[in-house]
């Protein structure tokens, strides 16, 4: 057998595997008493829910991975990346044309192979636990705004790459970093004034008493912000959540009109000090040189990939940049796993600076534990998640370990 096609194939289902072994030992890890620090968060009726909740969820994410990693080895098996490249071959004699149709025909291929499972992630399992709020009309609305998006961001970015890759050689893909790291500074602007509103309505927060409390106290950090804003989560689900929006001078606090209602005062105060000791202890800028380094990486990984033909020919293509995207794409999962381990952990200790943060500051660490547990209740979260699970996927320390770290602060908060 051709090394290459053995490696690709041994690298799809090895992901698999490990992807599945985390599932299974999280499942495994259900059904304990969950720890003292948050005993109160359930009675013992939605405690059995939240973990009947975990589990059919998870059921739900190994059928749709094992059906995509099925049809993906077919796919490889009877030819597929060969005969698509010569079906976007046939087409015309352009590059772009080739890669424009060869990764919107994949793209397309994967939306429709998700759809189901999204369809009954939404309209079956959220709806039997209470979660889902969508109608048919926004289900099929969201995906029609999204191919969009994905169509007009993603054209000139795919010409972009190709360009850049066929014109300057060996630096093609230093060139493409420097873009990319445009491209994302630019999205910090177009996401919250554009792409967002798209999706959900943003009506400046009328309780009148909220606002000067949110005010007040970023005034006090020294915060600027250009608006507090509230969200209608409550289009698609009832969970719960608040975020800030955008980078600079124009950050808006976003709030969900699901997080208004079932939140006090003081809890969406300690929920926004929060999210605001992120921005205080430069997490975000951290976080985003992490990301940008990673992805200088990646680009250098790819420029190496699409230089070898032997991966191409394993899987009967000729070299192109489109057809080296697939085969990086697929190489690239063990590496990504060990960056997803490595940006977690960052990200947890991150989260527990911005509930330090959250209680120092508001000299009220009691308000963010009351406020946690009960985004814990409402969003069914599971309270005893395998270390594993933790490890490579929490980019947040469960719950447990957040309200411990907080009581175990100093009373003065220092
Ligand atoms: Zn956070």
């Amino acid at each position: 057998m051709d090394i290459w096609f053995a490696l690709i194939v041994g690298v799809i289902i090895g992901n698999y595997l490990f992807s599945v072994g985390i599932s299974l030992l999280n499942l495994a890890a259900l059904g304990r008493t969950p720890p003292p620090a948050v005993s109160d968060i359930y009675d013992d009726e939605e405690y059995q829910r939240s973990q009947h909740y975990t589990r059919q969820s998870t059921i739900c994410s190994v059928a749709e991975t094992t059906c995509s990693v099925v049809i993906l080895l077919i796919f490889i098996g009877v030819g597929g990346f060969s005969l698509l490249q010569k079906l976007s071959t046939s087409v015309s004699d352009s590059i772009y044309l080739h890669a424009l149709l060869f990764i919107g025909l994949l793209l397309l291929a994967s939306t429709l192979i998700s759809l189901p499972f999204g369809w009954f992630r939404t309209f079956v399992l959220e709806t039997r636990y209470g979660f889902n709020l969508t109608t048919v009309t926004t289900f099929i609305m969201d995906k029609i705004k999204a191919a969009l998006v994905v169509t007009i961001i993603g054209i000139p970015l795919l010409i972009g790459v190709i360009w850049l890759f066929t014109s300057f050689g060996g630096l093609g893909w230093f060139y493409c970093w420097l873009a990319m790291i445009g491209f994302t500074v630019f999205m910090q602007y177009l996401v919250p004034t554009v792409i967002m509103p798209l999706f959900n309505t943003f009506t400046p927060l009328a309780n009148e008493e909220l606002t000067q409390l949110l005010q007040g106290y970023a005034r006090r950090q020294n915060f600027r912000i250009q608006g507090i804003y509230a969200m209608d989560g409550s289009k698609r689900s009832t969970r719960l959540n608040a975020f800030f929006a955008g980078i600079g001078r124009a950050k808006k606090i976003v709030l969900f009109d699901t997080l208004l209602e079932k939140l006090t005062n003081k809890q969406i105060l300690a929920v926004l000090a929060h999210e605001m000791g992120h921005y205080k202890k430069h997490h975000i800028w951290k976080l985003g040189a992490v990301a940008i380094l990673q992805s200088g990486f990646m680009l250098y990984l790819f420029s190496l990939i699409v230089a070898i033909p032997g991966p191409f020919a394993a899987l009967g293509m000729t070299p192109s940049i489109a057809g080296g995207m697939v085969i990086f794409t697929m190489l690239y999962s063990p590496i990504s796993i060990v960056a997803d381990l490595i940006s977690n952990a960052l990200s947890r200790r991150f989260e527990f600076e911005a509930d330090k943060f959250s209680a120092t500051t508001t000299d009220d660490r009691n308000a963010l534990i009351e406020g946690l547990k009960i985004l814990s209740r409402e969003n069914l979260s599971n309270l005893t998640p395998h270390p594993a699970m933790v490890y490579s996927h929490y980019s947040h320390p469960p719950v447990d370990a957040r309200i411990c770290a907080l009581n175990e602060l100093p009373v003065d908060g220092k």
